[in-house]
């Protein structure tokens, strides 16, 4: 236990993280980090109720489940509402009202789905039966981008298949995402869902805990990488889901009219702040002029503002650390001769606006085009043949997801082929369906999140193996 008493050191650290709301900087409250000592008796309490929640049938847990799925719609006006102050992204568009459709239909379908016993061998000599047991507690660790969202993901799959689980949110979103555990807890019995709170110490303390059987995060690389660390003393299992730069590669002569719109929303949803938009887009040369002139005319329709505001369908950055980040790469890209092809309106008010921003004269090797930039910036790259865009949308450490975008299916499928991405997406991106697996290759992390192998990643497989 050496590692454990250090960690307790640096856990009792109680820094003080102030949570503001980025369209005013209003402040919304003071994040504490919860004490090692409580972290200890909230793990020892789900230990506890793990027992009791994996005693109960399969149909009841599923009942249970549905009820929390209903909940979360009743209360979804609120919880948008909550959403949107704290995290940014606007009620409208696919914003904050549109993260709560998805936490209720990522609630109902993990509950749905089942994940019966399996004979996997079967001949006169032997039979052998392959179950999926629950794996204890589940440390799930969520990160700021959509708060409620992908703690939906990691919690209702855990609880579906009998763990219990200890949420830590991201410090920048904590209060929206303490008033939906309210919610889900006035459906669950006690001591099932517990959540703890705090900075990247409370997380590593959490996630080494010697009681921790498995970890969901999602979040960048580098906090992926010190998660692999710390499962290096407790072994627990891991589900990865790191970042992205997804890249998208458009095939000559598209005819841009059908597509522009999910080609806007695939890469500027919720102000780009999400792990798998469109991060470049390799456009043939002969098509560049129309691909710019078409998002540009685009971009300067969609209002920006207060999501509070229901006229705006665009918000800003969550926090100023990723402020920061983006306005680095914009300045780095003008250092470096980029163009600047379009640059949308921003409010004249407080908050962390970052308008909508094209930017051409860029190639594999600027800043821009290698690093995840997270925000409302699209860089368009010139290509002459398919195996040079192909060449250089492989060429990252990320691979979450890719989009191809063509008028003939069968040569948008053979690139789709060579792209090296977890999903490749025809004709859209970033469209996830909870029936869908969804994790991503390379440095974007490994294991899988949604259908039936999602509720497979929170389970262990055991088998009972019987002689005739
Ligand atoms: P982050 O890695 O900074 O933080 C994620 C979470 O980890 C937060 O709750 C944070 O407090 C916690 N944390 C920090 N240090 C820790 C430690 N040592 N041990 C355990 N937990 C620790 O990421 P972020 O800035 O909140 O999120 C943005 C990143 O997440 C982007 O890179 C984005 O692409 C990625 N992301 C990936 C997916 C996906 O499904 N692949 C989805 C959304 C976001």
């Amino acid at each position: 236990m050496e590692n454990t008493s250090f960690a307790k050191e640096t856990a009792a650290v109680n820094t003080e993280f102030l949570s503001l709301n980025p369209s005013t900087l209003e402040v919304i409250g003071e994040v504490e980090n919860t004490s090692a000592d409580e972290i200890d008796r909230k793990i020892k309490n789900a230990k506890i109720a793990q027992k009791q929640w994996s005693a109960r049938s399969d149909a009841e847990r599923k009942e249970i489940l549905l009820k929390v799925a209903e909940a979360l719609q009743q209360n979804s006006k609120h919880l948008a509402e909550w959403i949107t102050r704290e995290q940014g992204k606007p009620l409208s568009g696919p914003g904050s009202n549109f993260e709560m459709q998805a936490c209720v239909g990522w609630t109902q379908v993990p509950a749905s789905l089942d994940l019966p016993e399996e004979v996997v061998f079967e001949d006169d000599t032997r039979k052998d039966i392959l179950y999926r047991k629950p794996i204890g507690v589940v440390a799930a660790i969520a990160p700021w981008n959509w708060p409620l969202m992908i703690a939906i993901w990691q919690i209702i799959p855990s609880l579906r298949m009998g763990n219990t689980v200890i949420l830590k949110p991201s410090e920048y979103t904590t209060f929206s995402t303490l008033e939906m555990i309210k919610v889900i807890n006035s459906v669950l019995p006690e001591n099932v869902l517990q959540v703890v709170t705090g900075r990247g110490e409370v997380g590593s303390y959490l996630t080494g805990h010697p009681e921790i059987g498995k970890v969901m995060f999602t979040g960048s690389i580098a906090t992926g990488k010190k998660v692999i660390e710390a499962s290096a003393k407790n072994m627990a299992r891991l589900t990865l889901e790191c970042g992205g730069n997804d890249a998208g590669i458009i095939l000559p002569g598209l005819d841009l009219s059908k597509h522009i719109e999910n080609l806007f929303w695939g890469a500027f949803l919720n102000m780009g702040q999400t792990c798998a938009c469109l991060k470049r887009l390799y456009v043939h040369e002969n098509d560049y002029e129309n691909v710019v002139k078409a998002l540009s005319d685009y971009s300067a329709n969609i209002p920006m503002g207060n999501g509070a505001d229901e006229n705006n369908v665009l918000g800003p950055i969550q926090n100023k650390m990723q402020f920061d980040k983006i306005q680095d790469l914009l300045n780095d890209a003008e250092n470096n001769n980029a163009d600047f092809l379009f640059k949308g309106q921003k409010p004249d008010q407080d908050g962390y606006f970052i308008p909508i921003t094209l930017i051409g004269n860029v190639d594999n090797g600027s800043r821009i085009v290698d690093e995840e930039q997270f925000g409302p910036v699209l860089p368009i790259i010139k290509y002459k043949t398919l195996e040079d865009a192909v060449e250089k949308a492989n060429d990252s450490e990320n691979g979450l997801g890719a989009s191809v975008w063509g008028d003939e299916l069968e040569e948008a499928q053979k690139i789709a082929a060579q792209l090296e991405a977890g999903t490749v997406w025809i004709n859209q991106h970033g469209a996830i369906n909870p029936f869908v697996p969804f994790g991503g290759a390379k440095k974007s992390g490994y294991g899988v999140e949604f259908g039936v192998e999602g509720l497979k990643a929170v389970t262990i497989p055991k088998v009972i193996s019987i002689k005739k």
